[in-house]
């Protein structure tokens, strides 16, 4: 009997993805990579930037202008944005940022801080933030302008900078900075399938080769990095679970996670204990980084439990080692790429599927690749946990990474189980819709989607509840 054709996307070839490892996986406070991790980025690179002007230039600077525009605007109260850019341009990196460092700067609005530029220092509050138009005519959503002024308020330095999602940060005349390039170079998933062919490489190896090619780094030096985030993950799902109380915020949210794993404890069935305890983890990650926590991006803040949530559990529950643990974490990585570049990964962009339901499909093939699975089997787990997130909107009510957020991490996690679980027990080369397309249509969709929908709390559930 002939096998079906897979439905494969028309997608034009683009240039191979260079995206890496730990530019994709990192360290910073919640609650959402676009809103405060990429601001803190901005406020930080806006510092070194002021340093770096001549002396004639410092002595005249009185003031520094901070303008949010788009999402941050609409919703950057909630994420703690003007935040974010003062912890930056006083001199914090989101991987150096101590867990409640955000909270105690906006607990005290109105008070002065210092901002050493050489031997001069201007002062700034959060009072000074200007949350501008909800305008999405910037060339990207979440868009914030600094610019460091005279007393009589002509500008000595301007910036326009993107947060363009997972972190990432870009600014106007923004050009790629110089690196090496992939051994194996892919775009799509088929190419990517095309090089392993080729190479006779696993998955994992050929995601090793490539970092090493574009960073320059030794294996050595990105297992220890790998430890790193491996560990942050651990820590976030440790710290959320033995937190109590309520979030920060209007909504009142109580932490769920810790009675939730209690509870999960005491199911009598086998299989309610493992997915109970999975919904824990989850909360517990989500719960972190709703409350300013320190989280990494897998692949963006608001998304950050879903990862981690399966990783403690893969390890604590399912005995899983460490060496298939960081391999399952490389070929995560390759579907979060191929998702950030053929599409987008950030709620702003292309709604929640971009984050939780990228995050579902990089712990889908997380575990069907720690298990052992082959890449076809992986890229399958993929593509279900992917395929049922489309269309997911981004509504945060009240502008909090909150509700739906840390629910729809659990959820997330639980359908990435199920995903891999799906693939591993059919046929592969049954298996109809390819990853290519999947992400194709999350793209497709978001493009198409309402901005009501993308991170700015005007649709959805976030007008669906009443003011909390
Ligand atoms: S709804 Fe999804 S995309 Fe939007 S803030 Fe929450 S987790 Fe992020």
């Amino acid at each position: 009997m002939s096998q079906p054709a897979r439905l494969q996307p028309l997608i034009p070839r683009r240039p191979p993805i260079e995206t890496t490892l730990f530019d994709f996986f990192k360290v910073g406070p919640g609650p959402s990579s676009s809103h405060t991790i990429g601001p803190m980025k901005a406020g930080n690179d806006f510092l070194e930037r002021c340093r770096a002007l001549p002396d004639a230039t410092l002595a005249r600077a009185a003031a520094i202008h901070i303008l949010l525009l788009g999402s941050l605007s609409a919703t950057g109260r909630g994420h703690g944005t003007d935040t974010a850019v003062l912890a930056g341009l006083l001199g914090t990196a989101p991987e150096h940022c101590q867990p409640g460092m955000l909270s105690a700067l906006a607990a005290h609005p109105e008070a002065r801080h210092g901002l050493r530029l050489r031997q001069w220092e201007i002062s700034l509050s959060l009072a000074d933030i200007t949350f501008g138009p909800v305008l999405h005519d910037a060339p990207f959503s979440n868009t914030l302008r600094l610019a460091l002024v005279d007393a009589q308020g002509q500008p000595l330095l301007e910036m326009e900078y993107y947060s363009v999602g997972g972190g990432f940060l870009q600014w106007k005349g923004w050009t790629p900075p110089e690196h090496g390039h992939p051994v194996h170079p892919y775009g799509t998933m088929r190419e990517l399938h095309e090089q392993l062919d080729r190479t006779g490489l696993t998955l994992h190896e050929l995601i090793l080769e490539n970092e090493t090619a574009i960073t320059g780094m030794p294996r050595p030096r990105i297992f220890a990095q790998l430890e790193d985030i491996m560990d942050a993950m651990y820590d976030s799902v440790r710290r959320g679970l033995s937190a109590s109380g309520r979030l920060p915020g209007k909504p009142g949210v109580w932490r769920k996670a810790g009675g939730l794993l209690e509870r999960a404890k005491n199911q009598p069935y086998l299989v309610d204990r493992f997915l109970g305890k999975l919904n824990a983890y989850a909360f517990a990650v989500a719960e972190e980084n709703a409350a300013g926590g320190v989280i990494v991006t897998a692949p963006t803040c608001g998304a950050a439990g879903v990862m981690p949530a399966l990783l403690y559990a893969m390890r604590q529950d399912l005995n899983i080692g460490e060496r298939a643990l960081r391999e399952g974490l490389l070929a995560s990585a390759a579907v979060g790429f191929l998702a950030k570049h053929n599409a987008g990964i950030a709620g702003a962009e292309v709604g929640c599927q971009g984050e939780v339901g990228v995050a579902s499909s990089m712990g889908a093939a997380m575990l069907a690749h720690a298990r052992g699975n082959t890449a076809r089997v992986v890229e399958n787990a993929a593509e279900v946990a992917l395929e049922h997130h489309l269309g997911l909107t981004c509504d945060p009510v009240g502008g909090y990474v909150q509700v739906p957020c840390i629910e729809r991490n659990a959820v997330g996690a639980i359908k990435a189980y199920n995903a891999a679980l799906l693939a591993t027990c059919e046929e592969a080369h049954q298996h109809l819709v390819t990853l290519d397309a999947a992400i194709r249509a999350m793209g497709e969709t978001g493009r198409e989607m309402s901005v009501k929908f993308k991170e700015t709390g005007e649709g959805g559930l976030a007008v669906s509840i009443v003011e909390c």
